[in-house]
């Protein structure tokens, strides 16, 4: 097998997909590009945590993009091309990784949202299929759902951030724990 590029959203989720794919002996760096992370307190936060996570595993962490698009998502002008935000999210990242992967000499790409129950599995397998056409790699699907509490325990062992929102202003502003996040901004 080919060398992979592992989209990873979180320190958190990144754990299991990465015990898994490193007891496997795969052959993989992982990757950052979330502008859907916001504020860019948040970004930033969940940036170094995945850096954490990578030095876990001693796995080289790349990353694209040092800020957040808040300003693009409060405009919802994306909803003119998109059926939802969601699908927007998605097609923003994967549309990046994909390149990423085909220009960096990568065979496969896959994402550690893929571990996440509350992500759209359908969609991200759908748009990032597609990705993979455009840009001549691999999508591997993985469903790493299975092992989604472990990795979170996992974490939680070696003391990462873990956070209680997706990710965009909107997912906050839905989050029960909303105020007590803006009041870890002030922290
Ligand atoms: S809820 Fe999550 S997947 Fe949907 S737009 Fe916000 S950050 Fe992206």
């Amino acid at each position: 097998m080919g060398r992979m590029l592992l989209h990873c959203c979180c320190g958190p989720c990144a754990m299991y997909p990465l015990d898994l794919l490193t007891s496997e002996g795969r052959d993989l760096d992982c990757f950052w590009y979330n502008p859907n992370i916001q504020p860019q307190f948040e970004f930033d936060r969940r940036h170094e945590n995945l850096q954490k996570a990578c030095d876990h595993y001693k796995i080289m962490l790349l990353s694209e993009g040092t800020e957040c698009m808040q300003e693009y998502w409060l405009a919802k002008s994306y909803l003119d091309e998109y059926a939802s935000r969601c699908e927007m999210c998605y097609d923003i990242r994967m549309e990046e990784v994909a390149k990423f992967c085909s220009e960096n000499g990568y065979e496969s790409f896959s994402t550690t949202l893929l571990v996440s129950p509350y992500q759209q599995h359908d969609k991200i397998a759908e748009i990032s299929d597609k990705k993979a056409v455009k840009y001549g790699v691999k999508f591997d699907y993985i469903d790493f759902r299975p092992g989604f509490r472990q990795g979170q325990d996992m974490a939680r062992e070696i003391g990462l951030y873990r956070q209680k929102y997706c990710g965009c202003i909107f997912s906050l502003e839905e989050s029960k724990f909303r105020d007590k996040i803006y009041k870890s901004f002030e922290e």
